[in-house]
Order: structure tokens, then sequence, then C-alpha cells
């Protein structure tokens, strides 16, 4: 049986994807073979690949001027990598701080540059978006680092902030595909697979063309973006399985419509579910409202021995994976493009039962 799996990732991938890769796990499209046991300088990985991102580019809108790859190490890899690939001319960044990725993104690229936080929310425990002006941003900078949602905390941000020019660089690892973006307001987005579009093992860069060939020369090649764009992402063995599971689950958004589709059912999911916590004297969501991540959605009730029965019995109905970060405790609600609104309504179904009951 499967269940409603609210994790925030690894997270649900569509029922419909799983049933086509497992008619093509013994013999994929007549090669004779997995795509797990195939050379990735075979032609029909070479597809898989090309495939991969010709959808990604067509959903996404991705201009001509935008190199797309598809590496591995995860978005924690992409929070080393951007230094040292961009931020290589005046050597400083400036980072805005919006909950524990931001953070870590921003720890990390100070082990390499001048890293700078302009503006952070920790001081209310990452529950809004910090407000930036233009003058906020050193205007020799090599780029600002935002994370466009945070998967920890439920905020995300409404529209990117004006860095007056200075090249923006976002970690979209828990928002990409569930929403319209617009590409050329950032000069680089990256985002780990495991969210919202295939399983683990693959991250995805979306990077302006004038952005790379400027690495640090101690760079390690595997992060260098002008190498993996020059080798199609196949510098190396790639994670062929995972990108062929990534194209299929972008072959299907497409069908279902694209992204401004599934945007429509998210904004549905998130309001439904934002709505019925708000309604409620039981449940809470400390998230200010202008900011609540349409991906994530925290919320408590009232007393941390009421969350774990919550959790225990969400479980046993086949809502899983609920439990809160341990960063915020209480339970959180992921609910990606793959998580079917019927989901959400049995998630609302339970926590009505559950507080009728407590
Ligand atoms: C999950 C997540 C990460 C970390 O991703 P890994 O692929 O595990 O390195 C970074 N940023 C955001 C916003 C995330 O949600």
């Amino acid at each position: 049986m499967r269940v409603y799996n609210f994790s925030a990732g690894p997270s649900m991938l569509p029922e419909e994807v799983l049933k086509r890769v497992q008619a093509g796990i013994v013999d994929y499209n007549g090669s004779g073979m997995s795509v797990m046991e195939m050379s990735h300088r075979s032609k029909p990985y070479e597809k898989i690949n090309d495939e991969a991102e010709a959808l990604l580019r067509e959903l996404m809108c991705i201009p001509d001027d935008y190199d797309v790859i598809f590496v591995q190490g995860g978005a924690t890899n992409q929070f080393s990598a951007v230094p040292l690939n961009i931020g290589t001319v005046s050597r400083k960044a400036d980072y805005i701080v919006t909950g524990n990725f931001a953070e870590k993104a921003y720890e990390e690229g100070a082990r390499f540059i001048d890293a700078k936080v302009v503006a952070s929310s920790k001081d209310a425990k990452f529950t809004y978006i910090p407000h930036t002006t233009p003058d906020m941003f050193r205007r020799d900078a090599d780029f600002v680092h935002i994370c466009y949602n945070n998967t920890i905390f439920g905020t995300r941000y409404t529209a990117p902030p004006d860095t007056a020019g200075v090249p923006l660089v976002c970690d979209m690892s828990s928002m990409i595909l569930s929403q319209t973006v617009n590409v050329k307001d950032f000069s680089l987005i990256y985002a780990g697979a495991q969210k919202n579009i295939g399983p683990a093992g693959v991250t995805v860069v979306i990077v302006k063309h004038d952005m790379i060939g400027r690495a640090d020369s101690h760079c390690p090649v595997m992060l260098r973006y002008a190498d993996q764009v020059k080798a199609k992402s196949l510098y190396n063995t790639p994670p062929c399985f995972s990108t062929y599971v990534v194209m299929e689950v972008l072959k299907y958004l497409k069908e279902c419509g694209g992204v401004s589709a599934i945007q429509k059912v998210n904004e549905r999911k998130a309001k439904k579910l934002y709505d019925y916590i708000d309604s409620s004297d039981f449940y809470r969501n400390d998230v200010q409202k202008p900011f609540r991540s349409m991906m994530n959605v925290p919320f408590v009730s009232p007393s941390a021995e009421l969350d774990d029965m919550f959790v225990k019995g969400a479980a046993e109905r086949g809502l899983v994976s609920i439990k809160g970060h341990r960063l915020v405790g209480g339970m959180r609600a992921s609910i990606y493009n793959a998580m079917p609104e019927e989901g959400v309504d049995a998630l609302i179904e339970y926590m009505k039962d559950f507080k009728s009951k407590a």
C-alpha cells in the first residue's frame, strides 16, 4: 500500500513515474538492460541526458544564454562550488540568512572568500524573510546568495530581492518547478533533486553563461562549471539512474500541463492546509503570513506530548514522516509537487479527528 509521505526529502515521487520506471527496470526501451547497467557513453543514455536538459529548459523557460548541468554532491556541494567558481573577481559575496541551509551556504562561502551576512531572520527563529534594499549590498560583490524556500522553517520569498545589478544566486532545492520563476532574475540557480524533481544523487545547476570560466585555480575539477558544461554533465560517470528518473518526472510534469498548472494545484493544497490551521484554535503555524512556504508547512499542537501523539497516530493512518525538523519541533507537512491533493485532504481530516479526541 502506498502512503502519503510528508517527508521533506527525499520525498514522494509521482506514482505514475514510479510505474514507468518499474516497467523499464529490467529492459529499458528494448535496450535489453536497465539504465542502472548502461554505459553513460551509450546512445540511449546520451538521449536521456539530453532529454532531461531539454525538458528542464522547456518547463522553466530557460534562456539560451544559460547552461544547464546535472552534477553530484547535493545542494550542499554547491555551497562550495558557487564561491569557488564565481566568487573570484572581488572575492566578496553577500548572503541573506533565512534558515539553516542559507546559513550553511554562508558558512561555507566564508571558508573561501569575504562572505558577509547582509540580512538575517535568525532573531525571530527564521519566521520571516528579511526586507532588503539595493543599497544594503556591496556594489562590487561577486554575488548575492539567497535560499528561495526555507525547507526547515517553512518560509519563502515571494519575489527575488533587488540587488541593483549584483548577480543573484539562488538555492531552489525545495521549490524548483513548484511555481513559475523568471530565470533571468538569477545568474545561478541550483537545486538538489530529492525534493521536487527526482531521487537523491543528482543536483541541477542553471548558470548564466557569462558567469563561467572564471573559477578559482584551486577549484576541484568536479566542481568546475566550465568543465561540466563542456562535457555536457558527462565529465565522469554521472548518477545515471537518478538523472533518468528526473527525466521521467519532467516528462510527466509536462504531460500534467507544466509548471503553471502544478502551481495552481500547489496553491490550492497549501491554502487548504493553512486555512484549516488558522481556523482552528488547536494548531498553530508561527510563520509571518506573507512568507509562508507553499511546500513545507510546519505546525504545532498545544503541547509537545500532543505533537508526539499526533505523529504516531498519523503514521497509523498512512500519513508518514510528518514529524517536524529537530530545530523546530512539532510537525511539518512537506507538500511538494508529487503530494496529491487527496493527501492534503486526508491530513486535514486526521487533524480534525485528532483535535476532537485530544
Ligand atoms: C535539502 C536542502 C539542501 C541540502 O541538500 P543536499 O542535497 O542534501 O545537499 C540545501 N538547501 C535546501 C533549501 C534544501 O531544502
